[in-house]
């Protein structure tokens, strides 16, 4: 067992995923046997057999009219380009554009939007395009209205920590913002270098600080948005407590696009911790994870601020394909990251350091390190939050995406190896946000895999239904999902949403084919 205490200052940085990226780019000019970036997946209408939806097709005076509005800069029919708002992050589903719009004020998005209902042409809205369920990008010839240029930060109030931006700002944008005032971003992910706050917003995104921070229908305080018609529904507001009427801004929270465009929000921003710390543990049985979370909720309490887990497999994807360093030398059967982030240096680093003493003589872990070095504690923080981009790099990915009660978290893995053709499958790897309950999974193949895709679905979704956890935890339903609703979602919350869609976009021109079945 060794557990090496490397102090304690750390301020956690952040990896971006532009650079991410260019180093897969990298990876794959050196031609080593990573071939995901260069394929074009299917259109989406032909391999998932979607039926065009009854809208009008775009022609040269519906291209005018947007030119007209918005110059010919922020409207793109070029293919090329187009194509690039085409295939989503993941290559799994690849639509057929080609008309791109590029707004940036909320009244260019009411006039694109009402001119779209009037004459039935149906639009995808897409911020960061990072999402990973196939709703940021179109079907078929959706026009896509990017969200790109609508990026401008509108007020800080440092005393009450609420922050008001346009949709269009990245993520950690906001968050490098918000350092000089000591404040931070209540989320924090991945694809944090790219995702916009409104792609967020419009997700409902979780990620890793959800355990401390809450999600973000607490978060967010207010929230401007266009309905189809055009209409700007203004629900901006700075207060932390407004307890008049319906609770509006939470139905475009996590809506995806499909109720109205987010235009505007404003977020409660927490205070940046003064003192963070991570721990990096090694353990080789999902009851020794369990065992670990547990202690760390009792020992840790107020300063726990994020606890995840991955597996052996997921090491192997940091490891062989990232080319990261394991932080811990020998190998586990699971691994957890658990960050503290409090105001008192000293007392978090004595807390820490009991609940590791316990953890250890409990024998739960079986190896760790804790480090208070800043590259320490970025390389740390890698491991985990390149899995995203790092999977990729096998091939073609299923990935899955749900919450489970924590006694059948694993088992979900145990169930889906029996399930596989595992002759198929480069790798089947599990990893997440321990804490919040909710489990990624990773189903690699060397490319698309038909029969993978049958063995896998619907049964991932009947299984964890049948536990009772949930077919999305946080990436939501986008495209792919739509028919497994079901699964989680009562035939009267389904039949209430439909009426709701009804009301609010009677044309359904805002992302047809997404959420709803
Ligand atoms: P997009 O992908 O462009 O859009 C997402 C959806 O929202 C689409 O349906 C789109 O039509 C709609 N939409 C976008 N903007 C608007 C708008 N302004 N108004 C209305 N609708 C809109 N997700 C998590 O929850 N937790 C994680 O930890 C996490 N980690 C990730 C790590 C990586 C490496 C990657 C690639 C993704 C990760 N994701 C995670 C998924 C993704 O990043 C999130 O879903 C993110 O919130 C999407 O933001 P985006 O700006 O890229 O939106």
């Amino acid at each position: 067992m060794a557990l090496q205490s490397v102090g304690f200052h750390c301020r956690r940085l952040y990896n971006n995923t532009n650079q991410c990226i260019i180093i897969s780019q990298k990876i794959i000019s050196y031609g080593i046997r990573y071939y995901t970036s260069n394929i074009k997946p299917d259109l989406t209408s032909v391999r998932y057999n979607v039926k065009r939806g009854p809208f009008e097709k775009i022609n040269n005076g519906h291209v005018n009219f947007f030119t007209d509005l918005l110059g010919k800069n922020r409207v793109t029919t070029d293919p090329d380009e187009c194509d690039t708002y085409n295939i989503d992050w993941i290559k799994m589903v690849r639509g057929n554009s080609r008309l791109i719009l590029k707004p940036k004020t909320t009244n260019e998005i009411s006039n694109i939007l009402k001119y779209c209902n009037d004459n039935k042409l149906a639009v995808c809205p897409q911020s960061g395009n990072t999402g990973l369920v196939g709703g940021s990008v179109p079907v078929f010839d959706e026009i896509v209205i990017s969200m790109k240029l609508m990026n401008n930060i509108i007020s800080i109030d440092e005393l009450s920590g609420a922050l008001v931006c346009e949709a269009g700002c990245v993520l950690e944008s906001l968050d490098n913002y918000l350092d000089k005032y000591q404040l931070m971003m209540p989320l924090d992910l991945g694809a944090k270098g790219s995702c916009l706050i409104g792609g967020n917003v419009s997700t409902n995104a979780g990620g890793l600080r959800l355990l401390r921070y809450g999600n973000l229908h607490g978060s967010i305080l207010g929230l401007e948005a266009v309905t189809a018609n055009g209409q700007i529904i203004d629900l901006m507001n700075t207060l932390k407590k407004d307890n008049t009427g319906y609770h509006l801004k939470n139905l475009f929270i996590g809506s995806e696009g499909t109720l109205g465009i987010i235009t505007k929000i404003s977020i409660q921003c927490p205070t940046r911790p003064k003192s963070t710390s991570l721990a990096f543990l090694g353990l080789n049985n999902f009851e020794q994870v369990l065992n670990t979370y547990k202690l760390a909720k009792y020992e840790l309490a107020e300063i726990l601020s994020s606890c995840e887990m991955m597996d052996s497999q997921s090491m192997g994807i940091s490891t062989n394909l990232l080319k990261l360093k394991n932080p811990l030398d020998n190998e586990h059967k699971f691994y957890m990251i658990i960050e503290t982030s409090g105001s008192n240096q000293k007392h978090d680093e004595e807390k820490l350091n009991d609940f590791l003493e316990k953890s250890m003589s409990n024998n739960f872990i079986e190896d760790g390190t804790l480090s208070g070095d800043p590259a320490k504690i970025q390389h740390m923080w890698a491991v985990r939050e390149r899995l995203g981009e790092g999977c990729l790099l096998d091939g073609y990915c299923f990935k899955y995406d749900v919450s489970l009660p924590l006694p059948h978290f694993w088992k979900l893995l145990d169930a889906l190896e029996k399930q596989l053709d595992m002759s198929r499958v480069v790798r089947l790897s599990g990893f997440g946000h321990l804490g919040d309950g909710n489990l990624h999974v990773v189903v690699a193949t060397p490319e698309y895999d038909e029969v993978i895709d049958s063995q896998l679905e619907p049964f991932l979704f009947e299984y964890v239904s049948k536990y009772n956890g949930s077919i999305s935890a946080e990436h939501g339903i986008g495209f792919k999902k739509t028919k497994y609703l079901s699964y989680s979602k009562s035939k009267s919350a389904i039949d209430l949403m439909y009426q709701m869609k009804n009301m609010m976009d009677p044309n359904g021109i805002l992302n047809p084919y997404k959420v709803l079945p």
